[in-house]
């Protein structure tokens, strides 16, 4: 049967590490990057004898997130242990939370190009990160990382609301705006704070039960999820076409094949042999608890949106993109309070900058220069210091290698020519070496001042002050 046979159902399970400063059950380090086995204790490399001991911030942060998520709060909550054997689990149990997780019955709002869709959120849980297993070609064995074991995460478990990969990609950006604005979760994906696990299965249009479902694994970034999706669902149709069947089962997305691998029959939860977590007290939440956290919450990315409308009066479409997320949005913000430009920022962040974030896919947060730095871009290019032409090349060396603007452009001799002197011996030089131009002109062919123009911009490479070029040649054509 065709593809338009089939409904695509799909549900996602994100899992965000939290930004707290230390692990959820010791007081080591969460940062990324350390040398292996440089951030770990007793407790996360799991000697006998250690207790766990509940980190007050991970409850707080999770609360954060499931009333931005228009979640009910839990108040009697507790952890669970979640047993499964692998290398990088040095207890053979996770603590997770199993039947009572902190938040439940939630959702988010999306925008696609068919309209606004609301994903319900089934429940957001606390737990703690495994460790990471690193490959070594040389011994032809892994080697045991355990920087990561007990950084705290969040899981956050989606209905099988979504019919099409537009809204799985539209559901992942919110989610991840969501918690970038409540700083609860970096969200960086190449260091795998914000990755998810997604379940998919088909059925005939019509069909009132759910097809089997397939789970990727530990997807971080949207443009392979994207791209295994579109995989896997042609694969499933492909094997329902042929009589087959599918299979429960977690697969592997290859990135350089393309394609998705089978990894392990799905475990169900009599699998992991769960029970609550003994070494823990429960998790007991006041409403007071839960309305402090609630009023804590800062301006959330509709409102901030809204404010931009009506403030800036910006276009739907561009406050839109600066909204999409906080890194974007704090920037405007800071950087038009430096030059008082917020139009010349707005176009900077929505053009020269979004390309090169997409072309490089680079995350925002990555943004390696700071408000301050294109602030004073903008300011350089309305004094005339520079012009935007330049300035475009100075934007260049901001992601390059973020510097002073001011320092670039006196390092790279990239000052603006606007002494009229200067500039007219250029135009005069330039109509000389191209009368064939200065013919056209007079003929009323205008095209002709746009090569000269182009020509004097090439001659000074991009330095010349295009306002004071135009002028000069005018008057010197008219003569
Ligand atoms: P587990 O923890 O075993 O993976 P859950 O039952 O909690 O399982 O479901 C996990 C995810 O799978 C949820 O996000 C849910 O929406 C999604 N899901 C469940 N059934 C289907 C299905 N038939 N097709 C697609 N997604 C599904
Ligand atoms: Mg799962
Ligand atoms: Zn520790």
């Amino acid at each position: 049967m065709a593809k338009e046979n089939y409904e695509v159902v799909m549900g996602l399970e994100v899992h965000a590490e939290l930004s707290t400063k230390t692990k959820i059950f010791c007081s080591c380090p969460t940062s990324f990057g350390a040398a292996p086995n440089t951030q770990v204790c007793p407790i996360c490399m799991a000697m006998p004898g250690t207790l766990p001991v509940l980190n007050e911030k991970v409850v707080e942060y999770a609360v954060k997130a499931g009333l931005a998520t228009n979640c009910e709060i839990e108040k009697n909550s507790k952890n669970d242990r979640k047993n499964y054997f692998y290398p990088d689990l040095p207890k053979a149990y996770q603590i997770s939370q199993y039947d009572k997780p902190l938040c439940k019955n939630g959702y988010i709002e999306i925008e696609t190009s068919k309209g606004k869709k609301k994903i319900g959120i089934t429940r957001i849980h606390i737990e703690e990160d495994a460790g990471k297993l690193n490959h070594d070609d040389l011994s032809g064995g892994a080697l045991v990382d355990l920087n990561r074991a007990g950084v705290p995460l969040i899981e956050i478990v989606s209905e099988p609301d979504f019919r099409s990969i537009e809204e799985v990609d539209s559901y992942l950006k919110k989610l991840k705006s969501i918690l970038e604005y409540i700083e609860v979760s970096d969200c960086k994906m190449q260091e795998g704070s914000f990755r998810a696990d997604v379940n998919t299965s088909i059925r005939q249009i019509g069909a009132k039960e759910f097809g089997t479902r397939t789970e990727m694994k530990n997807m971080n970034s949207f443009r392979s999820i994207t791209r295994a999706l579109e995989y896997e669902i042609q694969r499933q149709i492909d094997v329902v076409d042929n009589g087959g069947i599918i299979t429960q089962e977690t697969l592997r997305w290859d990135e350089v094949s393309g394609k998705t691998f089978s990894m392990r029959d799905k475990e169900d939860a009599q699998d992991y042999r769960y029970f609550p977590e003994p070494d823990l007290v429960a998790i007991n939440l006041s409403e007071e608890y839960i309305n402090n956290v609630k009023n804590s919450l800062p301006e959330m990315p509709e409102s901030r949106k809204q404010r931009y409308l009506e403030e800036y009066k910006l276009s739907e479409k561009d406050a839109g993109i600066l909204t999409s997320s906080k890194y974007l949005s704090d920037l405007f913000e800071k950087a038009s309070k430096v030059c008082g430009n917020y139009k010349a920022v707005n176009n900077w962040i929505i053009s020269d900058i979004s390309r090169i974030l997409n072309e490089t896919e680079m995350d925002p947060i990555e943004i390696p220069f700071d408000a301050n730095q294109l602030g004073k871009l903008v300011i350089l290019i309305d004094n005339g210091t520079i012009s935007s032409s330049i300035g475009k090349k100075v934007l260049e060396e901001l992601f390059e290698n973020p510097r002073d603007p001011e320092d670039i452009i006196k390092e790279k001799g990239w000052i603006q020519i606007s002494d009229e002197g200067a500039i007219k011996e250029i135009v005069l030089k330039i109509i000389e070496a191209n009368p064939q131009s200065v013919i056209d002109f007079k003929a009323g062919k205008d095209r002709a001042l746009g090569f000269l123009v182009g020509q004097a911009m090439k001659e000074t490479k991009g330095k010349a002050n295009p306002q004071l070029l135009n002028k000069l040649f005018l008057e010197e054509l008219k003569k």
